[in-house]
């Protein structure tokens, strides 16, 4: 397993750093930045994890991850800390308001996270759930300022059958098509893709027309997982694609991202930390090819707590291990908010913050920043 990333490529969390790395990190925190994917139990501050889970906080850093394994080993003891975490609508309004701080706090200005409405609908609290996350996404915007939407669906190591699967999310395209919040603007389906053998736990995606919602979806996160993409574009017609560093590798793959425009939420730590059946170098190379291919690429944070990371350290790791340009920075940037499930208006309001003269003034201090290292010869 390659714990150690070679110089010039991607160091996972905990890599070195530098006072030049610490003053993009600056700059790129001043950004007017969009995160497409970052899931909510996934990004629950330590603290209120320790606290709803009734544990003292030196167990739960026992529960951290310190090194790089596999996907189901990775996210293990976190499973363990989260399922302990009450799933209620009062929960769910505290986490996504103090996520929203944080966000705030990393200059996000729009977010849509992932959320499971599994437990709601099995206890039928899924109503109320709503109007909670509902509420708190309005209270997000008015005490912090920054909009967050929900793209809402299961993990599947959570269901106990394809058949469950399928009936709650028909129960939940149901409830969305009644109660038509509008805080909640996609759906997905994420965890081990192994399960599947064909598309099972994924029959209910195609019902997503009926309440006009678009998909953003989880796919190609391990190895077996590459032989499905194309049944599950043509049957599910996602917008998005998230995570999918397999699949980056296939010409066929890519080629059909870029005819059929959908988007790619690059999670890179999270690619790296989880995924061991590729070297590091391949898997930040994958990227490139997407880039290099022009296949609509976005910066996302996924898991943030879980992986240490922020969207901010993603990029910021991204253009000082020369995976990006601060051009194509202004890129993802801007395919952050083209390929997301926001409103038109709200598009526009943050497609003029990105090409603003002061993220101009931002995109060239990093780039200087940037020459300096060239020069320099290393961070
Ligand atoms: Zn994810």
């Amino acid at each position: 397993m390659d714990s150690q990333a070679p110089p010039g490529h991607w160091q996972p969390p905990g890599g070195p750093t530098s006072p030049l790395h610490e003053r993009v990190a600056c700059l790129v925190r001043e950004l007017p930045k969009v995160d497409l994917h970052v899931h909510l139990s996934g990004a629950i501050r330590p603290s209120t994890a320790a606290e709803l889970a009734g544990l003292r906080a030196s167990e739960l850093c026992l529960a951290l991850p310190s090194r790089l394994m596999s996907y189901s080993d990775f996210f293990a003891p976190w499973n363990d800390v989260l399922s302990r975490v009450p799933e209620t609508p009062n929960t769910a309004a505290r986490l996504i308001l103090e996520l929203a701080e944080d966000l705030s706090a990393e200059g996000v200005q729009y977010a849509e996270l992932r959320m499971s409405a599994r437990k709601s609908l099995i206890d039928n609290s899924f109503p109320d759930w709503l109007e909670a996350i509902d509420h708190a996404s309005s209270l997000g915007r008015s005490v912090y300022g920054v909009d967050v939407r929900f793209v809402l669906g299961f993990a599947r190591h959570r269901l106990e059958s394809a058949t469950q699967a399928n009936r709650l999310g028909n129960n939940l395209l149901e409830g969305l098509d009644l109660l038509r919040y509008t805080s909640v603007v996609g759906l997905d389906i994420w965890g081990n893709e192994d399960i599947n053998r064909g598309l099972e736990f994924e029959v209910w995606l195609q019902g997503a027309a009926v309440c006009g919602l678009p998909i953003s979806l989880h796919a190609g996160e391990t190895p077996a997982s590459h032989r499905l993409l194309r049944e599950r574009v043509m049957a599910l017609r996602p917008r998005r694609l998230s995570h999918g560093p397999v699949l980056q590798n296939s010409p066929a793959v890519v080629r059909m991202l870029r005819q059929r425009s959908i988007g790619v939420e690059a999670c890179l730590t999270s690619n790296i930390v989880t995924q061991s059946g590729l070297p590091t170098t391949a898997r930040v190379g994958s990227l490139r090819r997407l880039l290099d291919a022009s296949v609509p690429v976005a910066f996302c944070s996924d898991d943030p707590t879980v992986l240490s990371t922020s969207l901010t350290r993603e990029i910021t790791v991204a253009l000082c291990s020369s995976v990006i340009t601060p051009q194509e920075l202004r890129k993802t940037m801007r395919n952050s908010i083209v390929y997301s499930f926001a409103e038109s208006s709200l598009k526009g309001e943050l497609l003029s913050k990105i090409d603003s003269d002061r993220s101009g003034a931002i995109l060239a201090e990093i780039e200087g920043c940037l020459d300096k290292v060239v020069r320099k010869g290393d961070l």
